[in-house]
């Protein structure tokens, strides 16, 4: 099941448009502006508007993303319980528009330590889950191990899981771009398979409920969060091969978070990026729409070599075109 990151502004149904334009079979949205702290009420007319489209599309499994303000691990126990209010606001907001997973970062632990940010997690997991509707499937998202941010082991949501009571709520989202970056050599179909197996033994498949599948600007182990399309990055085709052909996550939503834009030939990346994908899931090898040359990928470490003009341009680049999600 595929689905796309689409933008809600000017009104969430817009996002529903463009992913059945797209020929999409879920979504994924911020329910809300993401970059503020303060959310209006969703309208009645909103919701039922919403949920009218969804079901008209036969939408089932759709995905939401939280607010990237939310901290679930901080240190600041006043930011920390703004972001427990906030983050089950968000589930309600999912339950009201027949959204079925919330996916979250979890959080940085700001220099603490990972053992007291994980804890700190699950603190706010379990606050969480006691107010929560019980239709939203709350997931964890693996993460690219950013700065101070958690989860880019799997044995950090997996500790976390455990420390959480009613974990049955608790799903998590497979980030490809992230657990490249993160460390775990997917650049394979073995190694794909291998990451699939720690998965597997630390937490269990039967959580793995959404994929974000995006390639990555960053090499192996850069921990540094950059997404580009599907098989132009350090990640390749392999990884993303064996995903859509695995018959166990058929059904698993898998949303693509790669930048947007339309390509020199008039095409959206979203439909070039989809088409990559099925082509895989067929069997096949895609050829690949050639990238502008700004957003090429140098395979070298572009940390070391990049002069640091080129550096900043692509920084600026990928704020413009990234969804850092
Ligand atoms: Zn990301
Ligand atoms: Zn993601």
């Amino acid at each position: 099941m595929y689905g796309s990151h689409l933008s809600i502004a000017g009104g969430l149904n817009n996002a529903l448009d463009e992913a059945a334009r797209l020929k999409l079979e879920t979504v994924q949205v911020f329910t809300r502006n993401q970059q503020q702290w303060q959310a209006k009420e969703l309208e009645p007319q909103a919701i039922a508007a919403f949920r009218r489209q969804a079901a008209s599309l036969h939408f089932k499994d759709m995905v939401a993303h939280d607010s990237y303000l939310i901290n679930l691990a901080s240190g600041d126990e006043s930011l920390r319980q703004k972001s427990i209010a906030s983050f089950s606001q968000e589930l309600w907001r999912c339950s009201q528009l027949g959204i079925k997973y919330l996916v979250t970062h979890g959080g940085s632990h700001g220099g603490d330590g990972e053992e007291v940010g994980l804890a700190r997690i699950a603190d706010s997991l379990n606050k969480v889950i006691a107010q929560a509707p019980p239709d939203v499937v709350l997931c964890l998202e693996t993460t690219a191990g950013q700065g101070a941010s958690l989860g880019w082991r799997f044995e950090h949501w997996a500790q976390v899981i455990k420390a959480v009571g009613h974990a049955a709520s608790i799903g998590i989202c497979l980030d490809t771009c992230h657990v490249l970056a993160a460390g775990y050599d997917i650049t394979t179909r073995r190694g794909t398979e291998a990451m699939l197996g720690e998965f597997d033994r630390h937490i269990g498949l039967e959580r793995l409920r959404v994929f974000h599948l995006n390639d990555s600007r960053r090499e192996l182990g850069s921990r540094v969060d950059r997404h580009t399309h599907i098989g132009h990055g350090y990640v390749g085709l392999d990884a993303f091969a064996v995903i859509v052909r695995d018959g166990r996550f058929k059904s698993t939503p898998k949303i693509l978070e790669t930048p947007k834009g339309v390509a020199p030939d008039g095409q959206t990346w979203d439909a070039i990026n989809l088409r990559v994908l099925k082509t895989l899931e067929r069997g096949k090898r895609p050829a690949l729409v050639a990238l502008p040359e700004d957003t090429k990928v140098a395979k070298v470490a572009i940390k070391e070599k990049a002069p640091l003009r080129g550096r900043k341009k692509s920084a600026r680049n990928d704020k413009k075109v990234t969804v850092k999600a």
